[in-house]
């Protein structure tokens, strides 16, 4: 099985390294064409001169962009080079209406496409951890897992197409209310005067831990926000999040609320941190009720 990997960034290119590990990787394409001369190089494999060149080439085309614009452009300059039995599988955050529609275009050419959103961040990316949520044909889901294998380990088929992103939505909206908790709830311990450390070892075997309580409140209790999970990211998501649920006809209180503390957090320049930096905007709280100023 010969794959082409396209989308070199912080996840995509760890991603393609381990499809190498496994003797999968035939060659990449990058927009910005140096990254994917500089991984060809790196790993002896094709850096290919177009998209159409790299679907030609290959029988699984895998794919890890930006946002759903970007998903629909890189599959217009694939389709040239596919073709019936080719596989196309996308590891982007996108919106279960693109996966669909993508499917549908490309099962008109016998072609299959499955929606693979990840989970597990650039450490499960390098690390080959990532846990996958896929939609689409089973058939084709089985003909993909030795590539799926090669970069996750908790793989998933959740069903029909859109039924990886839809599931990769769920489990953003449940991001955006535990960190929204755990940032309230430390600002709070930290307006009572607790000693923060103490409290995280101790909450942290309580009930109302959480993997986020765990790994993020210590960021919030040294006031240090390192790039890990970008809010521009997770806002991205969320924005998904919330056309979904508005096809439902509903609008969701902490999307909606996550997505104004988001905009806020970015309007004054702290987009590209870690979401734990929301802890930012719940300290100003009180800050902001006791006269002092936040944090
Ligand atoms: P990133 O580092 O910003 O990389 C984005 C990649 O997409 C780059 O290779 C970029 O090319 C390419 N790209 C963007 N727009 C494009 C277009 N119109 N045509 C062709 N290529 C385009 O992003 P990332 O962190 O790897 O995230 C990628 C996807 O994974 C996103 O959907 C994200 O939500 C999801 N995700 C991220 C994480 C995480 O922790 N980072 C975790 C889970 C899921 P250039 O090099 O030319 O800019």
């Amino acid at each position: 099985m010969r794959i082409g990997f396209v989308g070199l960034g912080a996840m995509g290119a760890p991603m393609a390294r381990n499809l190498h590990r496994a003797s999968l990787l035939a060659g990449v394409w990058n927009r910005t064409q140096g990254k994917a001369a500089a991984l060809a190089a790196e790993l002896g494999c094709n850096a290919y001169p177009t998209l159409a060149d790299l679907a030609a080439d290959c029988d699984v085309v895998g794919i890890c962009v930006s946002a759903d614009a970007d998903l629909r452009e890189v599959v217009a300059g694939l389709s040239p080079g596919l073709g019936a039995g080719k596989i196309v599988i996308d590891f982007s955050t996108v919106g279960a209406g693109t996966a669909r529609a993508l499917h549908a275009r490309l099962a008109a050419g016998g072609v299959g496409f499955l929606d693979c959103p990840v989970s597990g961040g650039i450490e499960g990316a390098r690390q080959g951890t990532l846990a996958i949520m896929a939609g689409g044909d089973e058939a084709v889901f089985e003909r993909a897992r030795p590539v799926l294998e090669a970069v996750g380990r908790k793989i998933a088929h959740l069903g029909p197409s859109g039924a990886g992103q839809a599931t990769k939505a769920t489990n953003q909206i449940m991001c955006a209310g535990i960190i929204q908790a755990v940032a309230e709830a430390m600002a709070f311990a930290q307006a009572e005067g607790l000693p923060l450390e103490r409290v995280i070892d101790t909450l942290g075997q309580g009930a109302g831990s959480s993997w986020y309580f765990v790994n993020r409140a210590p960021y919030m209790a040294k006031g240090q926000y390192p790039a890990g999970f970008r809010v521009r990211l997770h806002e991205k998501d969320l924005r998904i999040c919330r056309e979904m649920a508005a096809a439902h006809g509903a609008r969701l209180p902490v999307v909606e609320s996550t997505l104004a503390e988001y905009a806020a957090l970015i309007r004054d320049g702290h987009g590209d941190e870690d979401i734990s930096t929301i802890y930012r905007s719940k300290s100003a709280l009180f800050a902001d009720a006791d006269g002092k100023p936040g944090a």
